[in-house]
């Protein structure tokens, strides 16, 4: 994949290939796309993943047939926390707009604010600045914003933290509310999400930072049980805990077979999604499983890929994954927009080594557990179970946004 498939025009191009970008980063292959096509965007990228180029290239893109703006006017304003950051960002912005007829100024506080205001009398297509200085400037009628039609806010958290919240406000109340807003964040915390929620419209989620976490409001359960017996606490469990609807994963389609023939020999309707079956019969199930026709989904991970089912309390690991990774989708199926989940795990000594994985991965530990009502014999030895050493917990990422309605990528 080559710069050359976006489109872009050829004094952009020129740029890309003068500046030494061959093949585009994940986050230019997802946000230059959805950026071009005139979407809001939320991105969660760290620094480093040349998260600036896919914000400047399609913005410039967007504007490079637009007429000059007018007196004190900007096309597109660049949002960013600190003076350092914003110096790169214009740095970075005069390498890829240089063969372009596109003015950019760069405005920051800690320096005298004469100087900033006279280059922006003749107008600027696009402004990079802190929030502080932002609104110093138009307080003194140096900055106008009817002509404004993108807005991107870079390192957002790192804006929020650094309780730049209010001028953040102050802004967007100066700015038409018809633009395209492009919102980047290393992090995807509650109040990153409530800041999307008021400034994007049916956002594009772009998320590319690595994924090693559980969302927070899941709780893990690893159940110690003989391989022989899983079948049988796992019904024990449906029955005792009165669950509703639960999604259980298996690592093979065989074993999702036999677990649906046992379920249904015991009274409680289940239905398995696997690659042996049709793309229609997945639908049809699916479907009925969000009806609440059928209790118990019995998927393999490749078939549970892309399923987003609304309030799904219990997501159950009849078989621990051999990529610790799956473990992270299979249970992020629950917990869905902030919501309490529950992910529980049946964990037979077999599977010793990828449960440690998975605690390695996530860097937590499972909190072990004995069903004490269920009789027959299940045990293994608890220090098997509880070798494993976890790493360093990382920071918990929440995967809500309040009342936007948002496509994933
Ligand atoms: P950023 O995450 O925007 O701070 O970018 C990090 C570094 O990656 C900067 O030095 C960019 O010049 C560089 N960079 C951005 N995109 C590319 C690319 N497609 N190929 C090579 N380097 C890149």
């Amino acid at each position: 994949m080559s710069f050359s498939t976006f489109g872009f025009s050829e004094p952009i191009l020129t740029a890309i290939d003068e500046i030494g970008f061959v093949t585009p980063t994940a986050i230019q292959l997802a946000a230059i796309p959805a950026v071009l096509s005139g979407k809001d965007i939320i991105a969660v990228a760290q620094t480093g993943s040349g998260k600036t180029a896919s914000f400047l290239l399609p913005l410039l893109e967007r504007l490079i047939d637009k007429p000059k703006v007018k007196a004190n006017q900007v096309r597109a304003l660049i949002l960013t926390p600190t003076r350092e950051l914003s110096i790169q960002i214009g740095d970075t912005l005069d390498s890829l707009r240089k063969n372009l007829a596109m003015r950019s100024q760069v405005v920051y506080g800690g320096v005298k604010i004469n100087p900033q205001m006279m280059k922006l009398r003749g107008g600027t297509e696009i402004l990079v600045a802190t929030p502080g200085r932002l609104l110093d400037l138009f307080s003194k009628n140096a900055l106008k914003f009817q002509q404004l039609e993108i807005l991107v806010l870079d390192e957002a958290d790192r804006m929020l933290d650094m309780g730049f919240s209010k001028e953040i406000i102050k802004i967007l109340a100066l700015l038409p509310r018809t633009r395209q807003s492009l919102l980047f964040s290393a992090t995807f915390s509650n109040d990153i999400q409530g800041l999307a929620a008021g400034l994007l419209k049916s956002p594009v989620l772009i998320d590319v930072s690595p994924h090693t976490s559980v969302a927070p409001t899941i709780q893990q359960w690893a159940y110690e049980v003989d391989k022989e017996q899983k079948a049988a606490l796992l019904i024990h469990l449906i029955r005792s805990k009165g669950w509703g609807r639960v999604l259980v994963f298996t690592r093979t389609q065989k074993g999702a077979d036999n677990l649906v023939k046992k379920l249904l020999r015991t009274g409680i309707s289940a239905a398995a999604i696997h690659g042996d079956k049709s793309q229609g019969v997945r639908m049809r199930t699916l479907d009925e499983f969000k009806a609440a026709k059928i209790q118990i989904l019995i998927a393999t991970d490749i078939a549970a890929r892309g399923i987003d089912i609304d309030g799904l309390p219990q997501v159950i690991n009849f078989d621990l994954p051999k990529d610790p990774q799956n473990y992270i989708h299979r249970i992020g199926r629950t917990g869905r927009a902030g919501t309490e989940g529950q992910g529980l795990s049946l964990v037979s000594a077999d599977e010793v080594e990828l449960l440690a994985n998975i605690e390695a991965l996530t860097g937590q530990t499972l909190t072990r557990e004995i069903e004490t009502g269920f009789s027959p014999s299940h045990k293994i030895p608890l220090t098997k179970l509880q070798k494993s050493v976890p790493k360093k917990p990382r920071k918990p990422k929440l995967k809500k946004l309040n009342s936007c309605k948002i496509d994933r990528i």
